[in-house]
């Protein structure tokens, strides 16, 4: 393909979202674009597996995305996938007592359109509604580059231990993968207002009406092959050829040499880290403090009960083990399957599979009372032990930009200096940025 590019090579290593997006970001602009891949399919993190027992499609894990999240949504629309993210504009949260609270946006203006829902909420007593809504107004003010331990800018702005348990900690746990221990203020903040108090249609999640290994399907190959894009699945990097602060080529494990103009990688940081010769690593802190970032594992459990449990469609869960609860209906014959998540799941480390099982299944039993006229079917625990990097105070130190000191070598990946979390918008929004820089730098070498 013949362009403003002029058919310039870029190597992109990695097909998860950060890769995707970013060559989405260079296909039309004249780049002749390869995508190696080491899984024999795309979407990375964003998984599906199949189902032994039924042939069916299951997510690793739930995704959920929000209305604040423009740019994954914008990569959804680009590659024709978005009308299979459905909005859900009331969110339910469920107590151990069964209690349930609709939320949902209403009809007062930013950042009041969730005060109605709010006020209504069984969970909170009316003293920590008001202690909550102050925490909120401060959390508004803060400066934006702070980023002390959030927990304690909480106690320091009159939140008590429930207030953290009850609202803070459910909302930062799902959105962070984070306890509120653990994390910092800046993406704290960021989540409630990007999420909560800016924009009415921010915090609507969406969740997918198809799973991620058909989402991340035969559209998205389509557009890639319409526009040129070469995917390699199962075709694993082992090493960047670096000379004089240059990428010559990309050696993959089984021994072929692939040059090229210009390389992204998009695969995870300590992914990167191997890719990188040693001493390249050590003379550069951009990639040596990668070694600095930490994760957080989640454990999602999959559920198949005999009958339906519940008519909700999901749940949020406060004061309970799993916190969340997606109902994804019937999969078969007497077969209704639902999801647990548990995030920042540390706690969990050490009980093994079949006793985490155990524990949601009785949990379930607890909160939904068609559950225990249930007979459990199966059930199946997944933990992501490095699902996402940590939000820790001053993570932002360790996140590196989409340039690097090589001159054709740009960075993509959820955990690159976006600004964002961990997640799918993360990714897409560090794939086109990896991609601005170098068709930045590809023109600046033609002019
Ligand atoms: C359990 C779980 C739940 C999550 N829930 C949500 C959610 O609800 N909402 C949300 O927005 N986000 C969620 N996320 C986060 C989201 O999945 C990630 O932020 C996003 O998918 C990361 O995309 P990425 O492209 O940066 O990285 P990845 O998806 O990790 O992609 C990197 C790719 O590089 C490939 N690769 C690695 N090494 C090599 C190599 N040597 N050669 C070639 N290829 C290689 C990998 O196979 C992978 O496909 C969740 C993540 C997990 C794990």
């Amino acid at each position: 393909m013949k362009s403003s590019a002029g058919g310039q090579r870029v190597v992109i290593v990695g097909g998860g979202l950060a890769g995707l997006a970013a060559a989405t970001a260079l296909a039309p602009h004249g780049f002749a674009v390869t995508i190696l891949e080491a899984r024999p399919r795309l979407g990375g993190r964003a998984s599906s597996f199949l189902d032994p027992a039924t042939q069916q499609l299951i997510d690793t894990c739930q995704h959920v995305t929000l209305g604040c999240c423009t740019q994954f949504a914008h990569f959804c629309r680009t590659v024709g996938i978005d009308h299979y993210l459905q909005p859900q504009p009331t969110l339910w949260f469920m107590t151990r007592d069964g209690r349930v609270s609709a939320f949902r946006a209403g009809r007062l203006p930013p950042p009041l359109h969730l005060a109605g829902s709010f006020l209504g909420a069984h969970f909170l007593t009316l003293a920590e509604k008001l202690r909550i809504a102050w925490g909120l107004a401060c959390l508004r003010r803060a400066a934006p580059d702070d980023d002390p331990p959030f927990v304690e800018w909480l106690r320091r702005h009159g939140q008590t231990p429930r207030t953290v348990q009850r609202f803070w900690g459910v909302v930062l746990t799902s959105a962070l993968n984070e306890t509120p221990e653990r994390v910092g203020l800046r993406y704290a903040r960021k989540v409630f207002l990007d999420g909560f108090l800016t924009d009415p249609a921010g915090s609507v999640v969406s969740l997918p009406t198809v799973p991620l290994a058909r989402l991340y399907g035969p559209e998205l190959d389509d557009w890639l092959a319409r526009h040129g894009v070469a995917v390699r699945l199962g075709c694993a990097a082992r090493a960047f050829q670096i000379a004089a602060r240059r990428v010559e080529a990309v050696e993959l494990r089984h021994g072929e040499t692939i040059p090229a103009e210009w390389f992204i990688s998009a695969v995870p940081f300590d992914r990167l880290l191997d890719l990188l010769p040693e001493a390249v690593v050590g003379a550069y802190p951009s990639f040596a403090d990668l070694r600095q970032l930490e994760t957080s594992p989640i454990t999602s459990v999959h559920i198949w009960f005999d009958r339906p449990i519940t008519d909700w469609p999901h749940v949020v869960l406060i004061d309970c083990l799993g916190q969340w609860v997606f109902n994804r209906g019937a999969t078969g014959p007497g077969e209704y399957y639902v999801q647990v998540v548990v995030s920042a799941a540390r706690a969990l480390r050490d009980l093994g599979h079949a006793e985490i099982q155990r524990r949601i299944v009785a949990e379930l039993r607890e909160l939904f009372p068609k559950a225990r006229q249930a007979t459990l079917r199966r059930a199946r625990a997944i933990t992501e032990h490095t699902a996402t990097f940590s939000a820790v105070p001053g993570v932002d130190r360790w996140r590196p930009p989409a340039r690097t000191p090589m001159s054709n070598l740009f960075l993509a990946g959820d955990w690159t200096a976006t600004g964002w979390p961990a997640t799918m918008e993360g990714a897409v929004r560090s794939g086109y940025a990896a991609a601005a820089a170098l068709r930045d730098r590809a023109s600046a070498y033609s002019g």
